[in-house]
């Protein structure tokens, strides 16, 4: 049973006679205010592509859309399909915080998932005219790895997704006495100092992926970031070449 899924989150917990446990408390304090804002936040970011479902359904079911069919049928379309990553997306996270997934630690062969992940976003990669730079060695180390898998792929589709034509995408992965290292680096549009702190956040995207209406859920870092912790390890986001973007693991073994 997780205990901070059944606290009242509507009591502010303090402890005075305790005060070994303050920090234990602050910290599910503060696991009580994500989880409030998550959900306020889902509501808000699952009613939005709703909401355009229903007024263009609503529009062509009393026939007034003039010669746009197409149009209307087409946004009906791209919001379902964001509806879809969003909830899509909400079961991964869900997944993970209630820890049902297959959690099953092994020795995994970090070159194999990664070049698993390469073929299966080469042809979205080709479609940017991204290319992919495989650079890793064979190296292995104790993990789950349905979610090694999760991580490398949603940090190599941003690279690809955050980039321009013609860019590239660096990947790696060392074997140190302490820890794996893996690095995914591009070239691409790069992230703003502003925006480094935030984009583990759950829904947060910079205003340049609004701006360039690059399509996402806000949610592929917040993934990465909890699969992360699972494994006890951290990452770290950094300028590459000027204007792309490093991320750097370390899974701690
Ligand atoms: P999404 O891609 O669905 O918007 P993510 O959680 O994966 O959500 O990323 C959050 C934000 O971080 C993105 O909206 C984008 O602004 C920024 N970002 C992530 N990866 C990169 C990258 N490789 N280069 C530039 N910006 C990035």
């Amino acid at each position: 049973v997780d205990p901070i899924n059944h606290l009242n989150l509507d009591v502010p917990l303090a402890n005075k006679t305790y005060p070994e446990l303050q920090p234990l408390l602050e910290n599910m304090n503060y696991h009580n205010k994500i989880r409030k804002e998550f959900s306020a936040n889902v509501s808000h970011e699952l009613k939005t592509p709703l909401t355009s479902i229903s007024g263009y359904a609503e529009i062509m079911a009393n026939n007034l859309q003039g010669d746009n069919t197409q149009g209307f049928s087409q946004k009906i379309v791209d919001e379902s399909k964001q509806l879809l990553r969003i909830i899509e997306d909400i079961i991964k996270l869900s997944k993970l915080d209630e820890g049902n997934v297959q959690l099953d630690f092994e020795t995994i062969n970090y070159q194999e998932v990664i070049q698993n992940v390469l073929r299966n976003l080469e042809d979205y990669a080709a479609k940017a005219k991204v290319s992919l730079i495989d650079e890793t060695l064979p190296v292995k180390g104790l993990a789950v790895r349905q979610i090694i898998y999760e991580i490398i792929y949603n940090l190599i589709q941003n690279a690809i997704k955050y980039n321009y034509e013609n860019g590239h995408v660096w990947i790696s992965v060392r074997d140190y006495p302490r820890y794996i290292e893996i690095i995914v680096k591009d070239d691409g549009i790069g992230i703003h100092d502003k925006d480094k702190e935030r984009v583990f956040e759950r829904f947060y995207r910079s205003d340049k992926s609004h701006s360039k209406q690059i399509e996402g859920t806000g949610l592929g870092l917040a993934i990465v970031k909890h699969g992360v912790d699972f494994h006890n390890g951290t990452i770290e986001v950094f300028d590459y070449l000027n204007h792309g973007t490093k991320f750097v693991i370390k899974i701690n073994k």
